[in-house]
């Protein structure tokens, strides 16, 4: 039992604020973008610093609680809110430091991409992170960080050199590839199983314009469409990377979108490069446009805000095959929600997919589509609906899907998919001791 006397010198002993049921903020801090998550952790610990972070472990352990950790709140299974428990927040940890003369930045945990995006950008320099700005970069990163970088520079988790984490006895330890290396293979990968991160310091990369957006096609050349996807992916270089799937467009048009996003340094090479997909169809409304990296992201935005229930689906294909293909195009413009992602794909390639399999805790090097349903909607009533129509699609989907998923879009899968998940991998990471 947890005593009010303890917990009173707890939340007394943290420079951040902390919540407890009956405080006003409780109900906001424990909310996250994903409307089905509804947790009630015993106390919420707005973080201030490694400090807070430390005593919030110390007293979970020494009361037996269970933590969660929230970082940006994008985890769509609600991995940051637990019930009953401590849930360390450490959305006010929002420090950074850009060194444009050894191009890196030591982030602290709290900081979302659209954030960190801001201060790099400032210099003319970036690291791969995700699409949408109000992601964490704590769970992105150490899950994978999949975004328009990918091809070129590989990974978020490929593209930070060291990290400060907070053990499960309560210690802070740096780990880079010369410190406490094990852990540093475990913390690219493993999601928050090995600790508290607090502040992670990533290599940056030159980075001027971009030529990106989307081409929108009828949701009825889905098939069409993704035949051309095939082909043109087997001629891009690392400074292009696509994706694309069906959803609603904003005055209610079932369309099937690819989006690209080109980042060499001669955007007039882009231009040319992405001609086929922009004549090709013709689609039915081309966005694409020359913008500032810091506006990229920004395009996906709106199709992202939070409040809206939320259940995905993900794993990667085994190949595009026609019959994949095939079974994708039946899926698309049927789902019940006009809010809903869904068949979609991702193309990974290039710098991606020449670590080793082994190198990091990541394991999912060599695939070349990710493909996944991102279903939303609004009203509680319609979840039913939604739920079954993804599962539905899923299960239509399986047999030219593998078993492991990119961790950082499953929804609660259980421990047969995190054993998939991490493949080769698996062993090493339950073994991992720090
Ligand atoms: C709208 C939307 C867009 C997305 N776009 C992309 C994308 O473009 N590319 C991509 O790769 N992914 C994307 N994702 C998936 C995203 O990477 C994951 O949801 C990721 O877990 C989010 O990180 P977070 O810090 O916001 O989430 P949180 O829910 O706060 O954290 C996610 C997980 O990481 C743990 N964690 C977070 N911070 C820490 C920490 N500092 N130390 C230890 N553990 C920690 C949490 O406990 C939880 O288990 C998207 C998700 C959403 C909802």
């Amino acid at each position: 039992m947890l005593s009010q006397g303890s917990l009173k010198a707890f939340r007394e002993s943290l420079r951040g604020a902390s919540f407890c049921l009956e405080d006003v903020g409780y109900d906001a801090a424990r909310t996250i973008p994903n409307a089905m998550i509804n947790r009630r952790p015993a106390v919420i610990a707005r973080c201030a610093g490694a400090a807070d972070v430390i005593d919030c472990v110390r007293f979970a352990r020494e009361h037996s609680l269970i933590i969660s950790v929230r970082g940006g709140g994008h985890s769509v299974a609600g991995k940051s809110v637990c019930d009953g428990g401590v849930m360390v927040d450490l959305s006010a940890m929002k420090g950074i430091r850009v060194d444009p003369k050894r191009r890196t930045a030591r982030a602290q945990a709290g900081l979302t991409l659209g954030e960190f995006d801001r201060e790099t950008t400032a210099f003319g320099l970036a690291t791969p992170l995700g699409v949408v700005p109000k992601t964490g970069i704590s769970g992105l990163t150490l899950g994978g960080g999949f975004g328009n970088l990918l091809a070129k520079h590989g990974l978020a988790l490929d593209n930070f050199i060291s990290v400060d984490v907070v053990t499960a006895d309560g210690r802070l330890l740096t780990a880079s590839s010369d410190e406490n290396a094990d852990l540093f293979w475990g913390v690219r990968g493993s999601g928050g199983n090995l600790g508290i991160v607090t502040s992670l310091e990533y290599r940056l990369h030159e980075m001027g314009p971009v030529l990106g957006g989307a081409v929108l096609y009828s949701a009825t050349q889905t098939k069409d469409v993704l035949h051309f996807c095939r082909d043109f992916a087997q001629r891009i270089p690392d400074d292009l990377m696509i994706q694309g799937g069906a959803f609603t467009s904003p005055d209610g048009v079932p369309v099937f979108a690819v989006a690209a996003c080109y980042s060499g340094a001669a955007l007039s090479a882009g231009e040319e490069l992405l001609q086929p997909l922009r004549n090709f169809g013709p689609p039915i409304a081309d966005m694409i446009a020359t913008m500032s990296h810091l506006q990229m992201p920004r395009f996906f935005e709106p199709y992202f805000p939070p409040g809206r229930h939320t259940y995905v689906k993900s794993n990667f294909l085994r190949a595009l095959s026609d019959d994949a293909i095939a079974t994708i195009a039946r899926w698309a413009g049927t789902s019940p929600s006009a809010t809903t992602f869904a068949p979609f794909f991702e193309h990974w390639h290039g710098a991606v997919g020449r670590v080793g399999v082994s190198e990091t805790a990541f394991p999912h090097r060599q695939h070349e589509w990710n493909l996944f349903a991102w279903s939303t909607w609004t009203d509680p009533a319609d979840t039913e609906k939604n739920v079954h129509w993804t599962r539905q699609c899923w299960e239509s989907l399986r047999p030219f899907l593998v078993d492991g998923s990119y961790v950082n879009y499953v929804s609660d899968e259980g421990d047969v998919s995190a054993r998939a998940s991490y493949g080769p991998n698996y062993d090493r990471l339950a073994a991992c001791r720090v």
